[in-house]
């Protein structure tokens, strides 16, 4: 059995907890080599929840309601350790991919408390007032054949992007965290070293897109032509999207993260033997 938590405190958490019962079924019936696990998914509000996952999703919604929320509800530390510290596959949508984000830029209404755990700096709603909220339909390589021959439609609401990668956390002290215009997550250490190893996976670009320049007034259409936007990253365990999978019927990508948390369970499951019998 496997237990997979939707963080639950502000935002989409319900479509995600219904895609993830699509998408375990899919399993199910695709007869892979864990059709046999048995999955429950539950809602996340407070510490002891949380301490039942082997994995987690921070839904989209708005970031800062999210870490405020998380601050006041005694969340914010727990969620840190499960992140950094246990390093628990963990996936952020829209306002959940910020708040993986080592480092974030101040928006006019300031910024909140980050739990951090991927090496990037994002820049929050990146994509300016006329294209607040748009679709389209990009080719996702990760998710196999079926990712490029049938495009995935990528919901953006007010999207963050990934503008830079960072420098593995030492990097991070230096030269973000000195400018006035980013937040940036405060570091943990991992304790075993299984997590020390998910620590040290560099950065990997999983989509990216097309964009217009946010530099570019409403009424310029004109884009920088090839100018391309990271949408979706991922470092050992921890994944995020600028996009919100869980606002369509696809169930393709929660497929893919579900096996991507098989295949951490079972590692940490055998790291634990080998750990015993020393
Ligand atoms: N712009 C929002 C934020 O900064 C994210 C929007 C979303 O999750 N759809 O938190």
């Amino acid at each position: 059995v496997a237990t997979v938590g939707v963080l639950a405190l502000q935002g989409a958490f319900s479509e995600h907890i219904q895609l993830l019962r699509q998408a375990a079924e899919c399993l199910r019936t695709q007869n892979t080599h864990h059709h046999h696990l048995n999955w429950t998914f539950i809602e996340v509000k407070t510490p002891a929840e949380l301490v039942t996952c082997d994995a987690l999703i921070l839904p989209g919604g708005e970031s800062t309601a999210i870490s405020l929320v998380a601050e006041r509800s005694g969340m914010l530390e727990p969620l840190r350790n499960f992140v950094k510290v246990l390093r628990k596959p963990t996936w952020g949508t829209c306002a959940g991919l910020i708040l993986l984000a080592e480092a974030a830029n101040r928006t006019k209404k300031g910024g909140q408390d980050l739990i951090g755990g991927l090496d990037v700096r994002v820049n929050r709603n990146h994509f300016g007032r006329q294209t607040e909220s748009f679709q389209a339909n990009l080719p996702l390589p990760f998710l196999g054949d079926s990712g490029v021959d049938q495009p995935f439609r990528c919901v953006f609401i007010r999207a963050p992007v990934v503008e830079k990668i960072l420098p593995h956390r030492t990097g991070i002290q230096t030269e973000e965290a000195c400018s006035n215009d980013t937040i940036v997550a405060p570091s943990k250490t991992p304790v075993d070293e299984l997590a020390k190893e998910e620590l040290n996976a560099d950065v990997e670009v999983m989509a990216k897109i097309s964009t217009r320049s946010p530099a570019l007034k409403d009424n310029e259409e004109h884009d920088h032509p090839g100018k391309e936007d990271i949408i979706a990253v991922r470092q050992g365990n921890v994944f995020g999207t600028s996009f919100h999978p869980e606002l369509t019927e696809d169930p393709r990508i929660h497929v893919w993260w579900l096996e991507e948390v098989v295949k951490a369970v079972e590692k940490r499951q055998q790291f634990e033997l080998a750990d015993r019998s020393k």
